[in-house]
């Protein structure tokens, strides 16, 4: 299960997709980082694919739509676009989390006139009067224009049934990172985040059964065994992702890491939604109320870095790796609060950046085995 997980991470040409298409003639809508609401396009009929950028592949077109201080996600998703590998997708969907990401559904459209394409506006004003009104109408946009690209109506009770089934995955997922936060040495992160990326192109009902399956071997292996590791968590990672490999390097070099924010749009809200009532208000009301905090949400001055701090607590970490990717401007314009924050609560921490195509770990290596081995050594220690 995990050789496959790992197969559809890689294999950015969506075989898994292609598949389902084939199967059931259905409508594919890709999406990028970090929330879509999966639940509204799953009532519609429509199977939601998250991309996470193109990984390792090589840029060739790509770089010509961008000057090259930004960061690498945009250039990867322009390539897989230019190569054919998102052919299958009926459309796309460009959450509001940054300018790129702006810029980018505007290319899109652009690019790929016969094909969706959506920007999703979210709200940044939580009063439910006003941010709320504004993002209900977004999702009625939204829902719209998926059945102008084939998917059908939404009907309130499809939808009531999408978010228990979302509801199931929300909890799984919940007790993958409860069992890693308890026991990180029966839950290598590296398995737990191919596992999460596997259910950005498969279907939630197959995904549920894959992590329960999961859930169910690791608590049964008494081959695990825990060791002399430091417990960190690892934050800045919400959109482009980090490299495989450099998860298995940070793990390697002695860090435990026992929270992070990888693949957001699993665990957006804190609590599952409703399952009765109105299913459009559940969804805007977890908007307004249930989403986690991040840089790409509007946080009231002064207020930024408390969260990181609770998120330690509640974890049980003992230092944290801010690991963003490089030119990322939400995670690194937030990156000084969240250091501040920690300096003031004696958390030890350590930075670097990756891009989702790194390919030499050896320097990270060396910083987070240093890392690790200082909080072992000096649990008192607080980095500069
Ligand atoms: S990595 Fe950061 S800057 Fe780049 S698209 Fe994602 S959020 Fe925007």
């Amino acid at each position: 299960m995990l050789e496959r997980c790992e197969e559809l991470t890689r294999d950015t040409s969506l075989p898994s997709v292609r598949a389902w298409k084939e199967r059931t003639g259905g409508v594919a809508i890709g999406f990028l980082p970090i929330y879509v609401p999966r639940e509204l396009l799953h009532a519609q009929g429509v199977l939601p694919v998250g991309l996470m950028g193109g990984g390792e592949i090589e840029i060739i077109r790509g770089d010509a739509y961008y000057q090259s201080y930004i960061c690498h996600l945009p250039r990867s998703t322009v390539e897989l676009g230019l190569n054919g590998s998102l052919d299958c997708l009926d459309g796309m969907i460009f959450p509001a989390i940054c300018d790129v990401i702006r810029n980018l559904s505007g290319m899109w459209q652009m690019m790929f006139p016969a094909k969706l394409v959506h920007y999703l506006d979210v709200p940044q004003d939580f009063d439910r009067s006003m941010g709320g009104r504004f993002y209900r109408h977004e999702l009625g946009v939204l829902s719209q224009k998926l059945v102008e690209a084939g998917a059908r109506p939404l009907d309130p009770d499809a939808l009531r049934a999408s978010i228990r089934t979302y509801n199931v995955h929300h909890g799984l997922v919940a007790e993958l990172y409860e069992l890693r936060r308890r026991e990180p040495w029966r839950v290598p992160t590296a398995e737990l985040y191919v596992m999460l990326r596997a259910g950005l192109v498969l279907p939630v009902e197959e995904h549920n059964g894959m992590l329960g399956e999961y859930l169910e071997a690791v608590r049964a292996d008494e081959s695990r065994r825990p060791m002399d590791q430091a417990r960190v968590l690892l934050t800045g990672s919400f959109c482009e992702q980090p490299p495989l490999g450099l998860i298995k390097t940070l793990e390697r070099a002695g860090c435990y890491i026992v929270d992070d924010d990888f693949v957001q749009v699993s665990r957006w809200f804190r609590h599952a939604l409703p399952e009765d009532g109105d299913p459009v208000e559940a969804l805007v009301e977890a908007f307004l109320d249930d989403a986690i905090p991040g840089p790409t949400r509007y946080v009231d001055e002064g207020e930024k870095g408390r969260d990181l701090i609770e998120r330690v607590e509640r974890a049980g970490a003992e230092g944290v790796l801010f690991c963003a990717p490089s030119f990322c401007d939400p995670a690194l314009l937030d990156q000084p609060m969240g250091t501040a924050a920690a300096t003031r609560a004696g958390i030890p921490w350590t930075a670097f950046k990756y891009s989702e195509d790194t390919g030499q770990f050896q320097v990270i290596r060396e910083q987070a085995g240093t890392f690790a081995d200082s909080i072992k050594l000096w649990s008192e220690v607080t980095t500069p």
